[in-house]
């Protein structure tokens, strides 16, 4: 071992988990090492094409002040609420189905406020989160669905500021470097082999951070532990996460955890590209579908669009396409909704057909059985109460009745032409699955043991996210247990080296 090869701490990834735990770790005195597998323009993993935006517990105005310098005329115009850890809490076990590790759960919760202004105080500039979350009632902006906050100019906003702390602090990256495996000693973990441009290299730390990301861009693992079909699936977001860090940790004697079966996966552009594109992060996103109804290829529905807020299903809804014959389906509409249309149905590319009548419709959908499609359109036109006035800002109870999957909201008739139609399929965002750790981010043996010298962070902790998941906690969980894992690896750091010394 080479006296300039050896670190207090290596963390591995080059995303938000990992850079909160290098940013941790070199403000509580650690040495500090990133390997992010990704070359430097395609830095910053899944985290780089998210909407940036942080679920965290707030009391409306007072702590939006603390993130969000506001103008008195804005302070008028909006609407916080609030969001409450029991609300936070109730949700993250409604949306998992009561699976979620209470523990883990509690610390995400009650250090989501801090611990978005701690980013705060590291550079992150963050603004109000409009767009899907929040709406226009009487001139004011009313925000709902206990998301308020997303980081300026979204994830690559968020990790281009992470990186700039990142180098401020002196913490030193390496881009291309591919972590391969965890070495250890007789202390624990003390190191990792890395390889770059085909060349190994071994590299000593006194601990080391696993926050790698899951395993959704790896083809092979999808079908392996998420079943048929899903090597079929588009992946949203970066092509790096293939699971590496999960595989090190095992090998090492870590215990998998959570639920390996289960992913985030949303409706998403039929011809989409296999992975994300950094530079159309949103244009593939197919997010209407509450205000429309979807029909698969045999012309029939096949899920109550109108549930609940989009916010609470989206993340449940890919995989529902995926399982639908030929694992595609189309949102379809009239001109009634189409000024609800977000942004990214605009984007070019969109495999959208139009037509004056339904008939016309299905017939440029091609591979529809057109006339279940309009059975199917009828009678759910028929069965629409329509005595309930449409408002897309509330749950508003317009649903239909008796038919064999009822639609539960915003249950528009589909009769105003032109109709128009969009076709998706499933676009997988990340894996629930990974390795389990306890709420020091210490990594757990089969025995619910601590391996020594090992922290995880992020997407490739399981426990958190089962069926289901709340619409921006990854980013607010990976703050949470990076920041914990970079304080906790510095601390093993220091006393191993008390301990040489
Ligand atoms: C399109 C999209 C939109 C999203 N929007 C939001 C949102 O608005 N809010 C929210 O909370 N969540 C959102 N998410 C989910 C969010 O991206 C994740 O929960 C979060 O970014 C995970 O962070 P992470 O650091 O664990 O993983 P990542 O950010 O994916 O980072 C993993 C890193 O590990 C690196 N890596 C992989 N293997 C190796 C290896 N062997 N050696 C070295 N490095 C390696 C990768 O290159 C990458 O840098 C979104 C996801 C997508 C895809």
């Amino acid at each position: 071992m080479s006296a300039e090869s050896s670190y207090d701490v290596i963390v591995i990834g080059g995303g938000n988990a990992a850079l909160c735990a290098a940013l941790s770790a070199r403000e509580h005195g650690a040495s500090v090492l990133i390997l992010e597998r990704a070359p430097e323009e395609s830095r910053g993993g899944n985290s780089a094409f998210t909407g940036g935006g942080f679920r965290m517990v707030h009391h409306g105005l007072e702590d939006v002040k603390k993130l969000i310098e506001l103008s008195e005329a804005e302070i008028a115009n909006i609407d916080f609420g609030e969001y409450t850890a029991e609300q936070y809490l109730d949700d993250l076990g409604r949306v998992t189905q009561y699976n979620c590790d209470p523990d883990l759960a509690e610390t995400v919760v009650r250090r989501s406020t801090e611990t978005v202004q701690w980013l705060h105080g590291r550079g992150v500039r963050f603004v109000p989160r409009f767009g899907m979350y929040a709406f226009k009632h009487e001139g004011r902006y009313k925000f709902f669905g206990g998301t308020v906050v997303e980081a300026s100019g979204g994830g690559r906003g968020l990790v281009d500021a992470e990186y700039k702390a990142a180098a401020k602090h002196g913490v030193e990256v390496r881009y291309r470097a591919r972590a391969t495996a965890l070495l250890r000693g007789p202390r624990g973990i003390e190191g990792v082999r890395v390889e770059r441009d085909g060349v190994q290299e071994e590299l000593r730390a006194r601990a080391v951070v696993l926050a790698a990301g899951g395993f959704e861009a790896n083809r092979e693992w999808r079908t392996r532990y998420l079943g048929p079909g899903w090597d079929m699936a588009k992946v949203r977001g970066t092509r790096y996460n293939t699971g590496d860090g999960i595989r090190m940790a095992l090998d090492a004697g870590a215990q998998p955890h959570g639920q390996w079966s289960g992913c985030h996966a949303v409706s998403w552009e039929r011809h989409a590209p296999d992975y994300g594109d950094l530079e159309a992060r949103t244009a593939f996103s197919r997010n209407g579908y509450p205000f429309f109804v979807m029909i698969n290829g045999d012309g029939k529905r096949f899920v109550d669009e109108g549930a609940d807020f989009r916010n609470y299903t989206y993340a449940k809804y890919g995989r529902i396409v995926l399982q639908q014959p030929g694992s595609y389906a189309w949102h379809v509409f009239d001109s009634q909704v189409v000024h609800l249309l977000r942004e990214e149905y605009r984007s070019r590319g969109a495999t959208r057909v139009e037509a004056d009548t339904l008939e016309e419709l299905v017939a440029r959908m091609e591979d529809v059985h057109p006339a279940q499609f309009l059975q199917t359109i009828r009678e759910y036109n028929a069965a629409i109460r329509r005595e309930v006035p449409f408002n897309p800002n509330i749950k508003d109870g317009r649903r239909t009745e008796g038919l064999a999957i009822d639609k539960s909201n915003w249950a528009n008739s589909i009769e105003k032409p032109p109709f128009i139609a969009y076709a998706v399929t499933c676009g997988i965002t990340f894996t629930f699955g990974g390795v389990k750790i306890d709420t020091s981010t210490r990594v757990l043996d089969i025995a619910d043991a601590p391996l020594p010298g090992l922290y995880a962070a992020g997407e490739l902790v399981g426990g958190l996210f089962y069926y289901n998941y709340p619409g921006s906690s990854g980013l607010m969980a990976g703050s949470v247990f990076g920041r914990i894992a970079g304080r906790e690896a510095a601390a093993h750091a220091r006393s191993a080296q008390s301990v040489a010394a």
